[in-house]
């Protein structure tokens, strides 16, 4: 049996128990088995690789170039990516994966390049075909590296997460997918070199301006698009690179990473065209948010417990801020000590609280809060004004009242938590800063609301010290 054969039949293996890992991650309960399949499955196509390499090296001297090659850039990759993962935050995981998807982008714009170098030899509909490939690969590609590197920057706070709002930007965009339309056209008849340096600058500036388009609280729904995207980009590189695994293995994340971001969208209340499309339709917001709120008023740790301790019912919505503060495990004694003078505690979760989907269910799993104390947004939204105190431990965005009341809010019509409707409110941070977003929020200055300054670690310890 030959190298290829045997290659093909473990690329096979190898696609089924990606379509198992992703299965699998769709419940919480799977996830870790699903993340073994894509473990193995990945093992199986790297082997099957080698042995491709191993067969080639075999036959032909470039083919042990090739070789030596292969196994240098393997060894130095395993160990950045073993690097990466160990030190890692999980605050810093969506800049980590950002950075991952600008690899892809990057790479299917290499292949579709070295594809237009070293062309293969083909006539005819073939030759259209090869060159329509390396136009599309370049273009997805290119989109999908600057497009990605814009979000790390974002996500890093790097770059301002406002949204980038320059004159005429949907015709901008519009204009981009016209051209680049017309020049696939004009490079399959006569493949000229300066249309692919063309479509390279032009992809890589729309991938740009798409994600500096879009604004803070649609970040979790670029991070998904963008994933999609590198999908799709590796699905092009398989086409010319005659790679069935990458082919099927781009496809499935193309798809299922467009299929996510639609979820999200649909939760969020976004228009999905919009959002992949740059922002498309939404103009710039009539204000900024940072207009005068009026006074705030501040609470000290030991009003705090005394306010928690008079309190029946206590509701706990966390957001990044208790991420960055590690306060979950004081925040979970602190439930687990009010449960036991008997206040009725829960937590609820808004679903892009933090910088991860389920980000916070993680961090209280983690302290082991029980479970069936920690609600969706939507379960526990409609009890909270029946609720004696709400405390915001670190979040801004997924509690700001403007998203729902202020129809010229950059954030309005997202889905938050309403925790201005309980009967008093007090808000964990550490300066009067606004959120992701970049809005102020109108809670702080409501007159059941009260600003427990500071890391949100330390002062729930302070409380936990008084109670
Ligand atoms: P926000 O990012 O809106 O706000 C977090 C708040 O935490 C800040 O206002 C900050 O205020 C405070 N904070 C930071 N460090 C500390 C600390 N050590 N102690 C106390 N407070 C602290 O958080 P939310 O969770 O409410 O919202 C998430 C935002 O992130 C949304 O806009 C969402 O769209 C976006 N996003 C979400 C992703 C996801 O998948 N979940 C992915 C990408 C973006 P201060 O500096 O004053 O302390």
């Amino acid at each position: 049996m030959s190298a290829t054969t045997i290659a093909g039949a473990a690329y096979l293996i190898a696609a089924l128990l990606f379509i198992l890992s992703l299965a699998g991650l769709s419940k919480h309960e799977t996830a870790r088995r699903g993340v073994t399949f894509g473990i193995a499955g990945m093992a199986i196509a790297l082997i099957a690789t080698g042995v491709i390499a191993v067969q080639n090296a075999w036959d032909s001297p470039a083919g042990m170039l090739g070789l030596g090659i292969l196994v240098v850039v393997m060894i130095v990759g395993a160990v950045i990516g073993l690097w990466r993962a160990r030190v890692v935050e999980m605050t810093g995981m969506p800049e980590l994966i950002a950075l991952l998807h600008s690899f892809v982008g990057a790479a299917a714009v290499l292949v579709g390049w070295n594809g237009a170098l070293d062309a293969p030899h083909l006539e005819g509909a073939l030759k259209d075909i090869h060159h329509a490939e390396v136009f599309i690969g370049v273009f997805i590609g290119g989109v999908t590296l600057t497009g990605s590197i814009v979000a790390f920057l974002k996500l890093s706070a790097r770059m301002s997460s406002k949204p980038l709002v320059l004159p005429g930007k949907n015709f901008l965009n519009l204009g981009a997918l016209v051209a680049f339309v017309a020049l696939t056209v004009w490079y399959v008849i006569t493949p000229e070199m300066w249309l692919l340096v063309t479509v390279t600058v032009l992809a890589l500036l729309l991938g740009w301006h798409l994600v500096a388009s879009i604004g803070g609280g649609d970040m979790p729904v670029v991070v998904s698009m963008l994933n999609s995207y590198s999908g799709w980009a590796a699905a092009a590189a398989g086409f010319l690179l005659s790679n069935d695994l990458l082919i099927v293995t781009g496809a499935l994340v193309g798809s299922s990473g467009a299929y996510l971001s639609y979820i999200m969208c649909k939760a969020m209340n976004r228009s999905f065209i919009s959002v992949i499309a740059g922002g498309f339709g939404i103009e710039a917001p009539a204000k900024g948010g940072d207009e005068d709120q009026g006074e705030h008023r501040e609470i000290d740790a030991e009003a705090t417990a005394e306010l928690l301790a008079g309190a029946s019912s206590v509701v706990i919505t966390p957001g990044y801020g208790m991420a960055v503060a590690q306060a979950q495990y004081p925040v979970a004694e602190l439930a687990s000590r009010l449960r036991e003078r008997g206040v009725e505690v829960r937590f609820g979760i808004h679903p892009v609280a933090g910088r991860l989907p389920g980000h916070m269910n993680v961090l209280l799993a983690e302290a082991k809060v029980p479970y069936d104390i920690v609600l969706e947004m939507d379960e526990i939204n409609d009890e909270l004004a029946e609720t004696d105190v709400v405390l915001v431990i670190g979040a801004n965005d997924t509690v700001n009242p403007a998203a729902a009341e202020d129809p010229s809010s950059p954030i309005a019509g997202m889905p938050v938590l309403r925790a201005w409707e309980a009967r008093n409110v007090v808000v964990f941070k550490r300066s009067m800063a606004s959120g992701y977003a970049g809005v102020q929020n109108p809670l702080f200055f409501r007159e059941n609301a009260q600003m427990l300054f500071g890391d949100a670690k330390e002062r729930v310890e302070d409380i936990l010290r008084t109670l």
